[in-house]
């Protein structure tokens, strides 16, 4: 079926990237916030991001930790009330079918347990995202580069417990030992979890597609991530309607097509 992608070109770049896939020993994802903004979350960045409308700082650890009061109300707009609502698309819906099939491959996996348990396609999802839309759409091999916001860390005894709207009725919400409850993702000037970074670092050097979804690649060290693939031999795929960070540095291909359109297309070729 002919394709109509508006010009020649796009279409060609598609192509390209529909045959990589097609033939990719190792494929992974890497996804930003690009992803979920189909489902009505915005970006940080660009037309209609966070950053017109609240004040970056809300997600300083520090400016957190000296008032997590004033920090709170902000919070809970962005990403409980707002991020709540949300569904997963047709992209992430994309993603995790690509997770459960096509046809099987050798089982790999690097030392810290990654992608040993795909079945599909696409062996491991690195989502800088913290909306869980991928584990709500279906996939399960994800590394969350950034946690999630679906649960809450006491900053006293350590303990998570879901982030459900009773407990964020009073800000700042707090634990029964009397602390404060801090989202469970990472905010600026906090470390990566070893953990995420290790199965990354692990999937980017395995990985020999690596298709990179909806991100600046301004945000560090999370931008490392397609470049550590690149530079184990990986060719990227980069599907963002913007020209990146990573198009000019990294990328082979550049899908200039928003995530929902790019991966019903990528689908219909894959047959699944
Ligand atoms: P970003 O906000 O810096 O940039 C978003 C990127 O997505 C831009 O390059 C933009 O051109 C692209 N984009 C916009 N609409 C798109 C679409 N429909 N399809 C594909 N791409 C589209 O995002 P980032 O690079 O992920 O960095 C922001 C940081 O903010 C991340 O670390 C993430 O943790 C966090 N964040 C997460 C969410 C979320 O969980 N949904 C939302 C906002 C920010």
């Amino acid at each position: 079926m002919p394709l109509q992608l508006g010009s020649s070109r796009v279409e060609d770049t598609f192509r390209e990237a529909v045959s990589l896939i097609r033939s990719a020993k190792h494929l992974t994802a890497f996804t930003g916030a690009g992803i979920s903004v189909e489902s009505g979350i915005p970006p940080f960045r660009g037309p209609g991001g966070l950053w017109g409308k609240y004040d970056p700082r809300t997600l300083e650890l520090d400016y957190f930790l000296t008032d997590p009061g004033r920090a709170w109300p902000v919070i809970k707009e962005i990403f409980y009330d707002n991020f709540g609502k949300a569904k997963p698309n047709a992209a992430h819906l994309a993603l995790a079918r690509l997770e459960s099939e096509g046809w099987p491959r050798e089982a790999v996996g690097g030392p810290s347990g990654a992608a040993l348990d795909a079945r599909g396609y696409l062996r491991t999802l690195i989502t800088q995202n913290i909306d869980n839309l991928h584990y709500l759409a279906g996939s399960r091999n994800i590394v969350e580069f950034h946690g999630n916001s679906r649960l809450l860390i006491c900053l006293a005894c350590g303990q998570r417990v879901e982030a459900s709207p009773s407990l964020l009725e009073n800000l700042p919400p707090r634990c029964p030992c009397g602390g404060v409850y801090k989202p469970d993702f990472i905010f600026f000037g906090e470390e990566i979890p070893k953990s995420a970074h290790e199965k990354s670092q692990d999937a980017a050097r395995l990985t020999d597609v690596m298709i990179v979804v909806g991100s600046t690649g301004e945000v560090y060290p999370a931008a490392l991530v397609p470049h550590w693939a690149a530079d184990a031999g990986a060719k990227i795929i980069e599907i963002n309607p913007e020209a990146s960070e990573f198009t000019s540095s990294v990328s082979d291909i550049h899908v200039p097509l928003k995530a929902a359109e790019a991966f019903g297309l990528i689908e219909k070729e894959l047959h699944i």
